[in-house]
């Protein structure tokens, strides 16, 4: 796998591409007893995505990060804060102006089978958003999408062909190409490779990586696997159940997580080699995620910290600076007994939950991803 993420493009470049700004989502799930329970999905995250860069986004199943992608692309509604792309507020525009500004953002999904229409041709399912948004002759689209085939790494040839005739790795080619349609400034991709083997992951994420050098494309890549995040994203951060907990440049957060969250994510994933497995610290979470309709008080993660203290339970912790890059909100910052100057890894943990893997091979995964 190549890596392409060493010098981050926002230390480069002043304005942000993208910037949210406390953004909140909030369902209203009626149930059939009458009573109303409501879920903060999005709980005032902040973000920004310069031009050129990629953000990893990544959390348990239900943490709210494809809730993040929609309402960025304004597929659902906002209740508070502020989504800009170059600067102008998406909740604020209209007619065509928002349709211009749509087509600047695109989303590519996990499942191609369901992005792409059976009974049309890739060729024709590439060519449908110039179709319904450039007015161009078919010609034209004939040549635009060969060219969009080819960028993807496919045959001018296979726009005749059908979804079905297609592997997986390739289907999510074509739905590539045809995000790439309109040319996009920023792509969501929504565990965009999560379906696909291993090595075919690693194909498609090279090959994102090639079209946004080529393109200056932004990414805000979204993945429960943060072995994927890890090698596409020049930063990541990190939700949990609505907020972002951790953010930071991608070596940083991988080498020395400020989160406990975060900590026991990257325990989750397998190390290949049996000597290091052995140094590696193990966290397994307790229990499970919280309902979202009824989250904790004070941290949200403080049901299932091994680090807990009477403070995470009464107070929400503030956003602060990282040693070497990015944000934590964790009262061991602050108000821990602990870390002057010292990563997790140096800290005891309170319970017995979080102790150093002397077992092998790790079987367990700490929570169900997804
Ligand atoms: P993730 O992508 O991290 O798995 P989601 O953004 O899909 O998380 O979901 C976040 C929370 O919002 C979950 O509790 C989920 O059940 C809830 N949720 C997501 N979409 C809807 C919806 N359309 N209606 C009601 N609740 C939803
Ligand atoms: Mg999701």
């Amino acid at each position: 796998m190549t890596h392409h993420k060493q010098v981050p493009p926002q230390e480069r470049s002043g304005a942000p591409l993208l910037e949210v700004d406390r953004l909140t989502v909030t369902f209203r799930k009626h149930s059939l007893l009458g009573g109303t329970r409501v879920v903060r999905a999005v709980n005032q995250v902040s973000l920004a995505i310069a031009p050129g860069e990629t953000l990893g986004l990544v959390g348990e199943s239900g943490s709210g990060k494809s809730t993040t992608g929609r309402a960025i692309l304004r597929l659902v509604p906002i209740d508070s804060g502020t989504v800009q792309i170059q600067g102008r507020d998406i909740a604020s525009i209209r007619g065509r102006e928002l349709r211009a500004t749509r087509s600047q953002m695109q989303m590519v999904f996990q499942d191609p089978y369901s992005s792409l229409d059976p009974s049309s041709t890739i060729g024709a399912s590439i060519g449908e958003p110039l179709r319904v948004h450039r007015s161009m002759g078919r010609g034209e689209i004939r040549a635009r999408v060969e060219e969009l085939l080819t960028l993807v790494g496919l045959r001018p040839s296979h726009a005749d062909r059908y979804p079905y005739e297609f592997s997986g790795g390739q289907r999510q080619r074509v739905v590539i190409a045809r995000a790439l349609a309109l040319d996009p400034q920023l792509i969501v991709c929504d565990e965009a490779v999560s379906a696909l083997d291993v090595s075919t992951q690693n194909q498609v994420i090279n090959l994102l990586e090639d079209i946004r050098e080529k393109l200056s494309l932004s990414y805000l890549f979204i993945a429960h696997d943060l072995a994927v995040v890890r090698h596409i994203s020049h930063r990541v951060a990190v939700m949990y159940l609505g907020h972002i907990v951790e953010s930071g440049p991608t070596n940083r957060l991988y080498s020395s997580p400020a989160h406990p969250y975060t900590e026991a994510l990257l325990s989750a994933i397998p190390v290949p080699d049996p000597r290091k497995r052995n140094q590696a610290r193990r966290v397994v979470l307790q229990g499970g995620i919280p309902d979202p309709s009824n989250p904790p008080s004070g941290c949200p993660f403080h049901t299932r910290c091994p680090y807990v203290m009477d403070i995470c339970k009464q107070s929400m912790p503030e956003m602060t600076a990282v040693d070497g890059g990015g944000e934590v909100a964790c009262h061991l910052q602050t108000s821990g007994p602990t870390l002057a100057g010292r990563g997790l890894n140096e800290l005891a943990p309170a319970s017995p939950h979080a102790m150093p893997d002397e077992r092998e091979p790790r079987n367990e995964t700490p929570a169900p991803l997804g």
